[in-house]
């Protein structure tokens, strides 16, 4: 057995990030700057007003009340077309750019229009500056907006567009293909019999690489025939990123995938990691176009911990992205999570919940076997426990957090804006 950090040093070596490519930006959310962003023009472009109210020169006002003469009315996107003088003020919306001769903002609420229209109380003192949002104060032309290797959210594709840009060099939305091995695998799905399994692992390995940004080719199943499974190589090495595989890579006579990824790779590597699930694993590197294989376990919680571990920080790397693992955070176990020293960490199913002093808790999903996929469905977490006895209920444990939506949901909380 080796241990899982030299595994996955293996396979990170061998899965380098993609050339970058440029993409609209209406593509670009989740993928990675391969560039620096530098402002091409001022935020705000023009000196412009936060506010709905009147545009003043602020020495008008501050003797308050005071009554100015209102010339006009801009509204956002119009050119003003005239100067402000002494007395007068202009009618301004949000957004609108502040006409010459203002320097400050009185907001609606502190004013009080004349019913013809003509003239305006202003209430307070309006200070200089007030309420308005001078030419390049967020952002100057040539400044740093964002580093390269920033993951684009949705606000940075905001601010990107606010720029004006309409595309960015980013490194590629990979292209990952997912083949199901085994004898077992029934074809069609209305027509199951004695001995034969539905396909568990192709459906979730798809649906996790969406989940996870990327786009996901299904290659089908296919039996334990060696010229099927280099044939689906071939095809998979030219049309993806990376091919993902499940089945095939034990001990077992049906187990080919490391039979046929070595007369494709004589450097490929067929191992059994120090881990529960997941122990068994191939992997390797298609010729011609350098597609990396990952060859994953048949059971399907094995599949998808495996995954989890090794995959899905390869192919961030590969998109890349820096921070290539789930948040790794402590939890509290609100049971005993007993063990036998066995050589391997065991990775567990769990529960984890937000409890009212804040502190994570977790417990056991369901029976940790690796057939078992109800009980990977059942948790939001796996509970991280190096070899040795395990812990006692109320140790801490290290938690490898799968999803944010549902530590919330399964906590039975919500944000505090929300409760009563
Ligand atoms: P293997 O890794 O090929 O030895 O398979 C280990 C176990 O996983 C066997 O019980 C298989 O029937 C099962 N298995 C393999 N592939 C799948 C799959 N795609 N969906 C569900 N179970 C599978
Ligand atoms: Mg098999």
């Amino acid at each position: 057995m080796i241990p899982l950090r030299e595994a996955r040093k293996f396979v990170l070596s061998a899965c380098q990030p993609r050339s970058p490519d440029r993409v609209r930006l209406a593509e670009s959310l989740g993928l990675v700057l391969a560039e620096r962003i530098l402002a091409s023009n001022d935020q705000p472009l023009f000196t412009n007003s936060a506010m709905d109210g009147f545009a003043v020169r602020a020495e008008d006002t501050k003797v308050a009340p005071a009554r100015l003469k209102v010339i006009g009315t801009i509204m956002a996107g119009q050119v003003p077309s005239t100067t402000i003088g002494p007395g007068e003020a202009v009618r301004i919306m949000t957004g609108a750019l502040l006409p010459e001769g203002a320097d400050g903002v009185c907001i609606v609420e502190l004013s009080e229009i004349q019913e013809d229209g003509s003239a305006v109380v202003i209430h307070q003192p309006v200070a200089q500056g007030a309420h308005v949002r001078h030419k390049g104060e967020d952002v100057a032309s040539g400044d740093d907006v964002f580093v390269s290797r920033t993951r684009l959210t949705a606000a940075h594709i905001g601010v990107l567009s606010s720029l004006g840009l309409e595309s960015v060099l980013v490194y590629p939305r990979l292209r990952v293909g997912v083949l199901s091995t085994g004898d077992e695998l029934v074809g069609d799905a209305t027509k199951i019999s004695e001995g034969k399994i539905h396909d568990a692992n192709r459906p979730a390995l798809l649906a996790q690489l969406r989940a996870d940004g990327w786009d996901a080719v299904d290659l089908g199943q296919i039996g334990d025939d060696e010229s099927a499974m280099t044939r689906v190589f071939v095809a998979g090495s030219a049309g993806c990123d990376a091919v993902v595989t499940s089945g095939g890579v034990s001990k077992g006579e049906g187990d080919l995938v490391k039979v046929v990824l070595e007369k494709m790779d004589p450097a490929m590597m067929s191992m059994e990691i120090a881990v529960k699930p997941a122990k068994p694993f191939a992997f390797g590197v298609l010729p011609t176009f350098g597609t990396p294989v990952f060859g994953l376990p048949g059971n399907p919680v094995a599949a998808l911990v495996s995954y989890e571990l090794l995959v899905r920080p390869a192919l961030r790397h590969m998109s890349g992205m820096l921070n290539l693992d789930r948040p790794s955070l402590r939890a509290i176990a609100s049971e005993g999570f007993r063990r036998l020293p066995d050589g391997r960490v065991h990775f567990v199913c769990v529960r984890a919940t937000l409890q009212p002093d804040g502190a994570i808790g977790i417990e056991k999903s369901g029976e940790q076997k690796s057939h078992v996929l109800r009980t990977l469905a059942d948790a939001n977490a796996l509970a991280v426990l190096p070899d040795g006895p395990g812990v006692r209920s109320g140790e801490e444990v290290e938690i490898l957090l799968l999803d944010v939506d549902r530590l919330e949901a399964m906590s039975n909380r919500g944000p505090t804006f929300n409760s009563a």
